[in-house]
């Protein structure tokens, strides 16, 4: 039985870093991560770790941060090779960048390639799950989990589902939404690290019929996860209203039709009513900010403080290939630049807090991923606090793990990124 043992600092929280970040962490300037069968065992002191296990292998970060790897709660992998598009905003940007290259995932092959290059520059950039919109083919959906699986990474995907306001070749029906969805929802859900999310794209594009039947679904297989977009952008809001004339608001619209729910994923949620903020908060819903996306598509400025104060779940993510970046730290920039314009800056704790425990726990998978500590999976990050010079020489005057750690969350980039450990094995060396 092989135990490693990771020496480095350690970054941990014990609780919600957003209800109040110093009693949730804790941080070792000599830490020690214990792993063994894929799993971390134990954190702690390193000296006390090293006496406890003389027989483990050691790997020694010296003063690197050792922390949970990062969890992208919402992207679209099929979006990877047109990220950083120039000019549009939503529904313009779909319909010229988003569904001409999404077309190219009726090649498997294609899928494949994408899918692994996704995976594979995600895992460069620290981050060890992601939750992706597939495309409308099940071929897509296969390519992510099977990609996911070849390298041991916990995923989260599902089959785009539209049946209207799309391009003829990008588009299903509220029969074949369902039943490809229930093939794939039966094979790949709870297949080793796969997790199944039920994916109406958003309402414009699907028909009240296509949003009952995948509701329908969802009643059927209440462990999956259903994700979807929500109040990003105000011309998006107007034809949501013009298509749902029946509607309270925009997410009466997934809720007359079974699509709301705790295990529910709402990507964006800018420019929320107040009875979409409560009835979000009852049923105990997630939220998705995805800040480098609301930025680059310019769709509006999240309420982070005000959401979390209404009891809302939130995860953090990149929305790639709306976001401009594969980067959670770019993400937690963003984040802490959006909450300065709201005049709610965002503490560093609570910006880690949210690229790994708050995403986890908007997917349901608090305390098995996102999380450094006993009993979670050893999916790691080891970050190198002096990445670059202009980031070395401003963490040369830092007077706690705070000023030493920021740089990186404002100017750090993959460089940054010095090991990345997936389910007890290492998979990347800086
Ligand atoms: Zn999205």
């Amino acid at each position: 039985m092989t135990e490693h043992l990771l020496l480095g600092q350690t970054l941990q929280f014990t609780g919600d870093a957003l209800a109040d970040w110093q009693a949730a962490t804790r941080h070792h300037s000599a830490g020690a991560v214990l792993i063994r069968d894929g799993r971390i065992r134990d954190v702690g002191p390193a000296e006390s770790l090293r006496a406890v296990h003389p027989d483990a292998t050691v790997t020694d970060y010296g003063d690197a941060l050792i922390c949970a790897g990062f969890v992208d709660a919402h992207m679209h992998y099929p979006q990877t090779a047109m990220i950083a598009s120039w000019g549009k905003r939503l529904i313009d940007w779909l319909n010229t960048y988003t569904f001409p290259e999404e077309a190219k995932f009726s090649d498997p092959t294609y899928a494949d390639m994408i899918a692994g290059r996704t995976l594979d520059l995600a895992l460069a950039h620290g981050t060890t799950t992601l939750t992706s919109f597939c495309t409308i083919h099940p071929a897509s959906v296969n390519a992510w989990f099977q990609a996911a699986a070849a390298r041991g990474m916990a995923v989260v995907g599902g089959k785009t589902c539209m049946d209207r306001n799309a391009p003829d070749n990008l588009r299903d029906t509220a029969q074949t939404a369902y039943d490809d969805s229930k093939v794939l929802l039966d094979r790949w859900h709870g297949q080793g690290r796969a997790t199944y999310a039920i994916t109406p794209r958003f309402s414009p594009t699907s028909t009240p019929d296509q949003m009952s039947a995948l509701g329908a679904l969802w009643a059927e297989h209440p462990d999956c996860l259903m994700q979807t977009h929500l109040s990003e952008q105000v011309d998006e809001i107007a034809w949501v209203r013009d298509l749902y004339p029946d509607a309270r608001d925009y997410l009466d619209t997934y809720e007359a039709h079974g699509l709301l729910g705790a295990r529910g994923l709402y990507g964006h949620a800018i420019h929320l009513e107040p009875r979409e903020v409560d009835r979000l908060a009852e049923v105990g819903a997630a939220v998705i900010h995805c800040p480098t996306s609301n930025t680059f598509i310019g769709s509006g400025l999240f309420d982070m403080m005000g959401l979390a104060r209404a009891g809302l779940r939130i995860g953090l993510a990149t929305d790639t290939g709306g976001g401009s970046s594969f980067s959670m730290l770019r993400v937690m920039a963003a984040t802490y630049e959006i909450g300065q314009l709201r005049g709610t800056p965002l503490h560093p704790a609570q910006l880690m807090w949210l690229a790994t425990e708050g995403a986890a726990r908007a997917l349901h998978m608090g305390g098995q991923i996102g999380h450094l500590g006993a009993g979670a999976m050893a999916d790691l990050c080891v970050i190198d606090l002096a990445s670059t010079p202009a980031i070395a020489q401003r963490h040369a005057c830092a007077d706690d793990i705070w000023e030493a750690l920021f740089p990186t969350i404002m100017m750090g980039d993959d460089r940054a990124i010095r090991d990345v450990w997936v389910a007890g094995r290492r998979v990347a060396a800086g």
